[in-house]
């Protein structure tokens, strides 16, 4: 029993450790932001990406909602002025990475490398300079963390999702962010894809424009209002 009880206390000390050091991982990111206030962000990955962003930004302007917008480094290369319109229609742009790697195993140099030239890239192309990034599928590691930290960036994830990569039909991907939000919310939806390698696929992003009209049109009726990321973390409270 004596045994055990010390392999029982061995792991319960390396599960403590663990979790430690995920929180630690993910300590610079945000999920949601703590607010009695009825503000939701609006975040889409992957852009620009024609047609569906100019689509997306028609949608938004007719509503007066602003969004934000994780831009993928690749693609504000390959269409710098829809970026740059992105901008001049009021909403935030960030951050998605250049080549949008899964980052859980780059080291820090690498990580830096990869987040500066977005930067640059953002800042060049549009006039603003990103302090927000969204790892590709969520993923974040330690050198990701250090990254972040060293230049003053925060990760945004997001707590409610359309699975808008995968569930195709508008009213199913609404619903699915409906069942998640609150006041805080960040929803995580797409205009552009994720691929790493070659042009873009031509999948289309027309779900998850039909999707946004559902959320704001259906959130404003219960009293929900839209701000981008950075409004939204200056509504938290404590
Ligand atoms: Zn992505």
């Amino acid at each position: 029993m004596k045994t055990l009880g010390k392999i029982v206390g061995a792991l319960a000390l390396l599960g403590a450790l663990v979790f430690a050091y995920i929180s630690w991982i993910y300590s610079n990111s945000l999920l949601r932001v703590e607010t009695a206030e009825k503000a939701i962000a609006l975040t889409y990955d992957d852009g620009p990406n024609p047609p569906h962003t100019q689509a997306l930004l028609e949608l938004l302007a007719q509503r007066k909602v602003k969004a934000t917008f994780f831009l993928k480094g690749r693609n504000v290369e390959a269409f710098p002025e829809l970026a740059a319109q992105v901008v001049a229609q009021g909403h935030e742009v960030a951050n998605h990475s250049y080549h949008h790697y899964a980052m859980g195993a780059l080291r820090k140099e690498e990580m830096l490398a990869e987040l500066v030239r977005v930067n640059e890239l953002i800042l060049v192309t549009t006039g603003v300079q990103p302090s927000l990034f969204r790892p590709p599928f969520g993923i974040q590691g330690a050198g990701l963390k250090r990254a972040l930290d060293e230049l003053g960036m925060l990760s945004v994830l997001a707590d409610a999702s359309g699975t808008d990569w995968e569930v195709t039909d508008a009213r199913q991907v609404a619903d699915l962010v409906l069942a998640d939000v609150g006041p805080g919310s960040i929803v995580l939806l797409h205009d552009g894809h994720g691929d790493v390698d070659g042009p873009d696929e031509q999948d289309s992003r027309a779900h998850s424009v039909a999707a946004t009209a559902l959320i704001i049109d259906e959130l404003r009726a219960k009293g929900y209002r839209f701000v981008t990321v950075s409004e939204l973390v200056g509504l938290a409270e404590g």
